[in-house]
Order: C-alpha cells, then sequence, then structure tokens
C-alpha cells in the first residue's frame, strides 16, 4: 500500500494525502495551499494522481487548508463520495461559496485594473497574487462538489469493502473535525491501520470537546503547527484578554481582532458573553463584521450535540452562548464603512490572517493609533500581512499605503485551535509503542523537524517529515 504526500508537508497548508491500496484509492482532505506566493501557486499545479481514478475523499474539516482544492477536484474528473460529518459539510459550503466568490471579485478588479493602466498585472500591491490569477473554481464547481458529500456521525465504524475500513473520531480544533482511523487489508493480506490526526485542537478549548486518544495504530501521520511551543493556560489568556478589552476601552481606542469565521469568532463570543453574563465587563460594544462568521455561527447553533459539556449546560440554562446585549452584526459593506467613526469599540473581522476581507480596511484606518489594540486569536501562516503585524515590523503596506504600526499587539495563544507541544506529545503518548513509523506534517519546514526529532527520542519509533509528493510504501 502505497501513501503520497500532496500537501502539508514541512509547511502548515494545502493538507493532502493520497493512499493507494491497490483496490482502493482514497485522499485525505484536500486542502488549498495559502500564504507565500510561491505557496499559493501550488493550488495551480496539476495533481499528482488521477482525480477521475479515485473513490472516496475523507475530509477530517471544514477549514480552507483542508477542504480548498475540493471543486478542483471535482472539475477534474473526481465522481467518488465526499466523506464528513455533517457541520463539516454545513461549513465547507459556507467556507468554499466564499473563497469562489473572493476569486472572481479579485479578478475583476483585477482585469479592469490592467485594462485600464494597458498592462499585464504582477503583483498586487499586498503582495497576494490573487490579482494576476483566475479563479481556481466557481460557486457552480462548489455546488457540484457539495453533492457529493456523504456523512457519518463520529465513532462508527465504517465498512467501505475492498478491505478498507473507516472510523472517525472528534479532533477538539473546529465543530465537526475528524481524526481518521483506517483498518487496511493490504494485498500481500496483511492487516494495517492508519491514523490521520488532522488538526488537533486544545484540551480544555471552548464549545469543541477534547481530542479523542487513540490506543492503537501502524502509522500516523500527526499534524504539528504548534510543535514548537507552548501556549499560555486559557485563564492567563482570558486575563489578559479582558484586561486588552477594559484598556481599550478606558482609552477610547478601538480592539481589532482578524479573526476566523470558522470557531476562533464563535470562541471570542463565547468568552465575550461570559464576561458579560458574570458581570465581569459591562457596556461593551462589540462589531461582528464577517456575514460569514454570522452564517458561521447560524452553523454552530444548529449541532449542540458536538459541543462539550460546558457549552451545552449554557444552552440548557436558557443562555445563547454567542450573543450578548451590545453585539451587533455587520452586514453591508455600507455598514461595515460607518464603523470608521467608532471609539472604544470591538470590531472582529476577516479574514483571520489579514489577507483580505473588512479587517484590512479597518487596519488602514486604525493601525497607526495608539490606543489601538490588535488581538491575534489564530495561527497566521508565513507571508500574510498578519504575521508581518504580529512580527511586530513597524511598517507595513496595506492597500497600497505605506503604514506605521503605532497599535498595541497581542498574541493570545490560549485561544488557539490547535495543541501546542505539550498537547500533542500527549496525544502520540497514547499510541504507546504500536506505531511503526510517525510522519509529521501541516508545520513549517524547522518546526516539523525539531518535533520528529523530540518524538523519536521520546517514543523511540522512526519519524520523518516527509517532502512535497513523497510517496511511501506502507508495509
Ligand atoms: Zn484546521
Ligand atoms: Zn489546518
Amino acid at each position: 500500500m502505497k501513501l503520497k504526500f500532496c500537501g502539508a508537508t514541512r509547511t502548515v497548508t494545502g493538507s493532502c494525502y493520497f493512499v493507494n491500496t491497490g483496490e482502493f484509492k482514497f485522499l485525505v482532505d484536500c486542502g488549498a495551499f495559502q500564504g507565500k506566493d510561491e505557496i499559493e501557486k501550488l493550488n495551480y499545479e496539476p495533481f499528482p494522481f488521477d482525480p477521475s481514478q479515485l473513490d472516496v475523499v475523507f475530509l477530517t474539516h471544514a477549514h480552507y487548508d483542508h477542504c480548498g482544492r475540493l471543486p478542483i477536484l471535482v472539475k477534474q474528473g473526481f465522481k467518488g463520495k465526499i466523506v464528513s460529518t455533517q457541520p463539516t459539510r454545513d461549513l465547507a459550503e459556507i467556507i468554499l461559496l466564499d473563497s469562489a466568490r473572493l476569486q472572481k471579485e479579485e479578478y475583476k478588479r483585477w482585469s479592469a485594473k490592467s485594462t485600464n493602466k494597458g498592462e499585464r498585472g504582477g503583483l498586487s500591491e499586498e503582495g497576494s497574487l490573487y490579482a494576476e490569477r483566475k479563479p481556481l473554481f466557481t460557486e457552480e464547481d462548489v455546488q457540484v462538489a457539495l453533492e457529493l458529500f456523504e456523512i457519518y456521525p463520529y465513532g462508527t465504524s465504517v465498512d467501505f469493502k475492498k478491505g478498507v475500513e473507516f472510523r472517525m473520531r472528534d479532533a477538539g480544533h473546529i465543530l465537526g473535525s475528524a481524526t481518521l482511523e483506517f483498518w487496511i487489508k493490504t494485498k500481500e493480506g496483511r492487516n494495517r491501520k492508519i491514523v490521520f490526526s488532522g488538526d488537533l485542537g486544545q484540551p480544555g478549548a471552548r464549545i469543541v470537546r477534547d481530542p479523542d486518544l487513540i490506543r492503537e495504530a501502524d502509522y500516523v501521520i500527526c499534524e504539528a503547527t504548534y510543535g514548537n511551543r507552548l501556549h499560555k493556560n486559557r485563564d492567563e489568556t482570558l486575563l489578559e484578554f479582558l484586561s486588552i478589552l477594559k484598556q481599550a476601552k478606558e482609552e477610547q481606542g478601538n480592539v481589532l481582532i482578524p479573526s476566523f469565521a470558522i470557531e476562533r469568532t464563535q470562541e471570542v463570543l463565547y468568552e465575550i458573553n461570559l464576561f458579560v453574563e458574570n458581570n465581569i465587563l459591562e457596556d461593551i460594544e462589540v462589531f461582528l463584521d464577517s456575514p460569514m462568521a454570522s452564517k458561521a455561527t447560524e452553523v454552530f447553533k444548529k449541532y449542540p450535540t458536538f459541543y462539550d459539556e460546558d457549552a451545552r449546560r449554557l444552552i440548557e440554562k436558557g443562555d445563547d452562548p454567542f450573543y450578548f446585549p451590545g453585539l451587533v452584526a455587520v452586514d453591508s459593506a455600507e455598514e461595515s464603512k460607518r464603523l470608521i467613526s467608532k471609539k472604544g469599540v470591538v470590531i472582529i473581522a476577516g479574514s483571520g490572517m489579514c489577507t483580505g476581507g473588512r479587517i484590512v480596511h479597518h487596519i488602514k484606518n486604525h493601525i497607526e493609533k495608539s490606543n489601538t489594540h490588535m488581538v491575534f486569536v489564530g495561527y497566521q501562516v508565513e507571508g500574510t500581512l498578519g504575521r508581518r503585524i504580529v512580527n511586530k515590523e513597524k511598517e507595513i503596506r496595506v492597500m497600497g499605503q505605506k503604514l506605521q504600526v503605532n497599535a498595541q499587539i497581542h498574541t493570545l495563544g490560549g485561544f488557539s485551535a490547535h495543541g501546542d507541544q505539550r498537547d500533542l506529545r500527549y496525544w502520540l503518548r497514547s499510541f504507546g509503542h504500536s506505531p511503526k513509523r510517525i510522519f509529521i506534517v501541516h508545520a513549517d519546514e524547522e518546526i516539523a523537524i525539531g518535533f520528529a526529532s523530540n518524538i523519536k527520542s521520546e517514543l523511540n519509533i522512526d519519524v520523518d517529515v516527509p517532502k512535497l509528493n513523497e510517496e511511501i510504501e506502507l508495509k
């Protein structure tokens, strides 16, 4: 049986793994590459397998770096099933449709600009290659992909025949996220178990449950986004968050939170809701300036059975964990523009890594003010505007304008949807000595290599850091 690493190798994005047992061919995830230009370019490369020959795509969760190339796969002849949990399907619909619309708009803007100037593109001012690229897929392509979904719950084994059995476990990362277990009968008649971690959440995170521990596997493919870091604990993070909110209000500055529409936004709302409910924070005004996040929140409200116990209890008490007095959902672009005159308020807007969307306008309007607080609650991929701000660059370019970063920048790792080094090691230790080999993926190169050597010495198991399109024979 062969395993090919078609993305998220020595980098965080583009998750895609191809398994060929001889009789059955499947993918785990089909995500888009994001960040630096040379990484995003990979989205335009042909797949290193024939999409029409695939039986199934198993989708771990709805983040764009895991589902973003699904419509391309379908466009190129994939006709099999896409297997996931129900929230993953619903959230993937929001993410993919939004991306199709955004790509269309960006391309239109670029075409108009380049026709006006009579020149051919080049990099846009933000360094994004969107501007010179044709859309990867359309809304129609997304609709075709959505037809292929087949939904399964956590914890139920499914026999796909042809010697492949499969089960989803809770990865505790975002709503509906899964770790995948496969039991495969190889051509030689051996039984082998492969586990794909998917993205692993932080134990103790809000809303989602803790990642399930898995006791046994022959091969493990494990993410290591934060394989070199320890997050601050949750309580410290919350105290820090609270004091930022209070300080900004006192200084009449705004708090800008670039936030991923899925999970990060709902967790931030959940925490502010608790501050308000418990009278720790008064008269707070929060603008959720992201129609996509509002849509995602509706999906969250639909599936309380996927919540952890605390979140479920809140609902049973009659509290809506994602709503509190003072929260305003901003819909139209005009309303969003009107926020410019606000003082002492919180603005949550996408995109999460500041690569586009409404947050970019807010950054332009507020980043030079010293009473502005920017709060980062999610991972910032290399090459993005968010990463440059987190790296405390003093001067940035936003929409063609040079700006001085005078705002106060905060990174709240405790909000991360990813476990830190300790969490990842704990999760891997639960396999005991059963794995023959562990593969480290979904991390920047240095982090992946460092984490692999840690694990190797800790567990005394072979640990590899595969390269892009590397193929491994699993015996
Ligand atoms: Zn993810
Ligand atoms: Zn990911």
